[in-house]
């Protein structure tokens, strides 16, 4: 979505504030207003937080961040400050959104036109991690100082994201086979699957078909994959779940472990072939 001037300050914020594992801020020129501090200062002490500035010593002027803003940064928990030669992109992203923008955290770009667009991890999650990788590009070059032990110590893992909602699975972006997906669920520790509407055991455990047979003729006349439905289709405990989101919020994040999990062997089996 399109953002400009004041908005895109306040999503920018949103992005700080909303942070729960990663905060990545890259922007040339650091100088943060009392709005960001704040938003910083209300972080859980846990969450990584990654903010790459312009390295100006080449050129004789003073860095991109503002003494009192590195002075402030260092006072926090898990922060790595990460001067770039040559930086001019500007992005702020945590695990779950992105904002791309023309605007540097500095008290000034709050009266300039500036334009911007935000990004979804789950809905657009090609382009996220598109743009994930390209800041560990800019982390990895040699423009910058930041050695693999500083990167291993406060990069956690990537956050880990299935998108079975379209035609096509998508895992962290990458398109999926169904087999592939539906074996990925064999793996996990589940016996059977359980129908969400009905509660029925008789099925496998897979979150694409979540519904018993006769359950699904019901549902296939409307086709809404909204309707909220009964039970969870792991752990059979009511629950409002539906087609698109057929498991409980504790089995989400088992299933999302064991998901995780698999799907890394798969990769490593590519990588090995
Ligand atoms: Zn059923
Ligand atoms: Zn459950």
């Amino acid at each position: 979505m399109f953002i400009a001037d004041k908005d895109l300050k306040k999503e920018i914020i949103e992005v700080v504030e909303s942070s729960e594992k990663i905060l990545f801020v890259v922007s040339p020129y650091i100088d943060i207003d009392d709005s960001t501090k704040k938003a910083f200062k209300e972080l859980h002490d846990d969450v990584s937080k990654i903010i790459i500035y312009r390295d100006n010593s080449s050129v004789n002027t003073a860095a991109g961040i503002s003494e009192q803003s590195r002075r402030f940064f260092k006072s926090l928990p898990f922060v790595e400050l990460v001067a770039v030669k040559d930086l001019h992109a500007k992005a702020y992203l945590n695990e779950r959104f992105a904002v791309i923008s023309s605007m540097n955290l500095t008290k000034s770009s709050n009266e300039n036109f500036e334009v911007g667009w935000n990004i979804d991890a789950e809905e657009e999650s090609e382009d996220f991690f598109e743009l994930w990788g390209y800041i560990m590009h800019i982390l990895e070059s040699d423009k910058c100082d930041f050695s693999e032990e500083r990167f291993k110590n406060i990069i956690p893992k990537k956050p880990f994201i299935i998108d079975k909602e379209g035609p096509k699975v998508l895992i962290n972006g990458r398109e999926v086979e169904d087999e592939v997906f539906r074996n990925l669920h064999k793996s996990c520790n589940v016996k059977h699957g359980i129908c969400i509407r009905c509660s029925n055991t008789s099925l496998e455990f897979y979150t694409r078909r979540p519904l018993c047979l006769s359950c699904f003729k019901e549902w296939n006349i409307y086709k809404n994959p909204y309707f909220k439905e009964n039970y969870c289709h792991r752990c059979g405990l009511e629950f409002k779940t539906d087609l698109n989101s057929p498991l409980c919020d504790s089995c989400n994040h088992v299933f999302l472990f064991e998901m995780e999990r698999e799907w890394k062997k798969l990769m490593n089996i590519f990588k090995t072939k």
